[in-house]
């Protein structure tokens, strides 16, 4: 089966001041099957967003694309030019940020915003574009539709402005969903509600979804498979069943030990020492080693490589030697 996306040895550096190369994304590759959820967790800092934004084409000075290849639907789209990107932009990988008072226009009515996409996708008088927002609007949940089409982004809730940009988001029938972060400004019970309205858009409409977060309880919860990330790089990939039962990395124990579960003890909450070096300034050998509970000797001059031997989890750490090469 055709990958939706195929992502191969990306990297996005960002030169900075005094000669520093922060490499936010340094070398990562994955694929996203048709229909399926991959979830992008790691915390704020190990380079999720970056990577979003790369396979967008979102990435602005002192950032750069220093190399790899995006593939989506079988298409090389790694040298796009700005106006392609653009449409691809529009008709086949739909964006769904933190916050949506960013990516709404303040000064325009959600009608006008939600108009406008649906006009430039399909062609439709303004009448039907009028309609079809409306019945998008219906369909997130939006029950007063035809009142909300006349108000202004400040005037709805932070978890209707979400579902606004989840019906632009589907209006352009979009093949790959990247939501980054999309309910971490959001209220604990607004929350679920918009990662199920999320959930079944995607399968209604039968798009993959990149579901980026530092959450490994939504992971648990939505992700058919996970990628972990850290200072970087991806540092484990498994389904989310054998992910959940047997993360290998010593960053994904961490991570799962962090999640309050009723039989743990809540003090657990963050058993991560420290926090994730800046990109300009990784240590030598492995990135997790100044966090790292089981760090040996040649963690501080090898980097090891995410293991190829088993297809199904791949897991980048000294401590499985016959899984990773050097
Ligand atoms: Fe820890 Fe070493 Fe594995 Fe890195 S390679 S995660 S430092 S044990
Ligand atoms: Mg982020």
């Amino acid at each position: 089966q055709q990958a939706v996306l195929q992502v191969d040895n990306l990297k996005t550096y960002f030169h900075l001041e005094e000669g520093k190369t922060a490499k936010a994304v340094d070398d990562i590759s994955f694929k996203i099957s048709p229909g399926e959820t991959v979830a992008l967790v790691g915390e704020s800092g190990s380079g999720k967003s970056i990577s979003a934004l790369s396979i967008m084409q979102l990435i602005n000075k002192p950032g750069r694309i220093e190399g790899g290849k995006i593939t989506l639907n079988g298409k090389d789209i790694t040298n796009y030019n700005a106006k392609q990107m653009t449409k691809i932009r529009g008709n086949d990988i739909a964006m769904i940020f933190q916050e949506p008072m960013t990516a709404l226009n303040p000064v325009f009515t959600i009608g006008n915003q939600i108009t406008e996409i649906v006009r430039k996708h399909k062609n439709m008088s303004r009448q039907e574009a009028h309609q079809h927002a409306v019945h998008l609007l219906k369909l997130v949940g939006l029950s007063r539709a035809e009142e909300i089409m006349k108000e202004f982004p400040h005037q709805l809730s932070g978890g209707m402005r979400q579902r606004v940009m989840i019906a632009m988001a589907i209006s352009c029938d979009p093949m790959l969903l990247i939501a980054d972060e999309p309910t971490t400004a959001l209220d604990v019970t607004i929350q679920a509600q918009i990662l199920d309205l999320m959930n079944e858009m995607k399968e209604r409409f039968q798009m993959a979804l990149l579901l980026i977060t530092h959450d490994v309880g939504v992971v648990s919860q939505y992700a058919d498979r996970v990628m972990v990330m850290y200072g970087g790089q991806i540092v484990e990939e498994a389904t989310v069943d054998v992910l959940l039962e047997s993360p290998k990395h010593p960053y994904t124990q961490g991570l799962l030990d962090s999640l309050p579960m009723v039989d743990k003890d809540v003090n657990r909450l963050g058993t991560i020492k420290g926090t994730v070096p800046p990109a300009y300034d990784f240590p030598s050998g492995c990135r997790f080693s100044t966090r790292c509970p089981h760090v040996m000797e040649k963690c501080h001059s090898h980097n090891p490589r995410l293991s190829t031997s088993d297809s199904e989890h791949h897991v980048r750490c000294h401590l499985y030697p016959s899984e990773v090469k050097e």
